[in-house]
């Protein structure tokens, strides 16, 4: 059907990569570039092992937008699945414009001196985009990406007005190290240390930080996982959605973390490692969370030893009909049985798999469209049906349990 063109290969690059094989007759020509082009050599070996399916490869610096401009004109793929780093969003989109390549992402444009992310940057790329007769389509991981497909499916199916949204991210694996993160170390530590908004009648609320003695935090029991302390968070998602859901009066993201992580994270953040300014050191300037990442596992190899399950879903509370509903949408990954598959942890599995069923909407022809989208705008049910098909099989039940209020 069609030539797709990866960027980054990472634990979510190797993912995607392996999910665009297995799904040949849809993605007919691959080729997959990233800043170390071993890398995507490595990738590319073990997808002709499991497959037998040959990838083509290439090293790219995403930041440079002639050079990535040049390799898209020069492989003319139908569109590019961009899982690099958040960093490069801008200067992706702006060499898909220029190549008139459609684009997709995982996570929204975040400035690399500024632990800031949101989604003004990318929306401002709407006109460009429609002038060219381009679709963009942003934010197509997990979290991210299918907890927005399971609010649009919600809100098309389950109720006339949906008046709160929680999304609830549990990760109970365990990967056997003291301390590691399951993506990016860099863009989760900004990710977790940040101020925590939430969304509730018309604005945003703060609330402390995660490290925070005050932060607000309850425990979920999570299906299959049990029970879980889970914190609230702020997660990009909400940015669109409290645009795309009619009727929302609150939408919270909770997440889990372990005592271990945050001991460990408020340790490293009071001795001022997970600082993004630059700080001199014998002579030269470093910043200390990149340091501090060169010392971590890389989270593309957590998955050899790791167990459990990743939990990710979201309760609903509307109305259908006068009624009063609430419903429970959520997705069981267990890490073990993603390795045995394509040699990944849940967290990167939970990523690519719905990137690569984004880029089947869109070669498929089923998402359609000029200019930038975020996923709730799109139809969800055959990307729902693919979840299932693909290894990310979903429930839907009644909502028996307890939320803050
Ligand atoms: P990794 O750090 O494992 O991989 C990133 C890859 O991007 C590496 O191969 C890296 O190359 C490459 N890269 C970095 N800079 C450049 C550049 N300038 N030019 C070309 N390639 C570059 O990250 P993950 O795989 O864990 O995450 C990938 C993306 O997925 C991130 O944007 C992350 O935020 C997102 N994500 C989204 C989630 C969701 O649910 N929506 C959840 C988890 C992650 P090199 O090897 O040379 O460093």
């Amino acid at each position: 059907m069609a030539k797709v063109l990866i960027i980054g290969a990472g634990g979510v690059g190797n993912v995607v990569a392996k999910k665009c094989a297995q799904n040949s007759d849809v993605f007919t020509e691959i080729v997959l570039a990233s800043r170390t082009k071993s890398k995507c050599d490595d990738i590319a070996g073990e997808v002709k092992k499991l497959y037998g399916i040959n990838i083509k490869t290439a090293g790219v610096d995403a930041d440079n937008v002639p050079e990535l401009a040049a390799l898209l004109k020069a492989e003319k793929p139908f569109m590019v699945i961009n899982v690099a780093l958040p960093y490069q969003d801008l200067t992706i989109m702006d060499a898909c414009l220029e190549a008139e390549v459609h684009y997709l992402d995982t996570a929204n444009y975040e400035p690399k001196d500024e632990a800031h992310f949101e989604y003004s940057w990318q929306w401002a790329y709407q006109d460009k985009f429609r002038e060219k007769g381009l679709m963009a389509v942003l934010g197509c991981g997990f979290d991210p990406g299918v907890t927005n497909i399971f609010c649009a499916y919600a809100q098309k199916h389950f109720y006339d007005s949906i008046k709160t949204i929680d999304i609830l991210d549990c990760n109970a694996g365990d990967h056997g190290h003291p301390f590691a993160t399951n993506f990016n170390p860099e863009i989760n530590i900004r990710e977790v240390t940040q101020v925590v908004r939430h969304w509730e009648k018309g604005k945003w609320v703060e609330t402390p930080p995660i490290l925070n003695e005050d932060c607000v935090h309850f425990p979920f029991d999570y299906p299959e996982a049990g029970v879980k302390e889970s914190y609230l968070l702020y997660h990009e998602e909400m940015e669109s959605l409290v645009n795309n859901i009619k009727g929302l009066e609150r939408i919270r993201f909770w997440m889990t973390f372990s005592e271990n992580y945050i001991n460990h994270l408020k340790v490293l953040d009071n001795i001022g490692m997970t600082r993004i300014d630059e700080v001199q050191f014998e002579g030269q300037k470093i910043i200390p969370l990149q340091f501090l990442k060169a010392l971590l596992p890389d989270p593309g190899t957590l998955g050899t030893n790791y167990t459990g399950k990743a939990v990710i879903g979201c309760v609903f509370n509307g109305e259908k009909a006068g009624e009063n509903l609430r419903k429970y949408i959520y997705n069981v990954c267990d890490h073990a049985e993603c390795y045995e598959e394509v040699q990944a942890q849940a967290v990167s599995y939970t990523t690519g798999v719905p990137a690569m069923i984004g880029a089947m909407m869109m070669v498929k022809g089923i998402w359609k469209g000029e200019g930038v989208y975020n996923v709730e705008q799109l139809d969800p049910d055959k990307f729902m049906d693919e979840l299932n098909r693909c290894g990310l099989p979903w429930q839907v039940v009644d909502f028996e349990g307890e939320l803050p209020a």
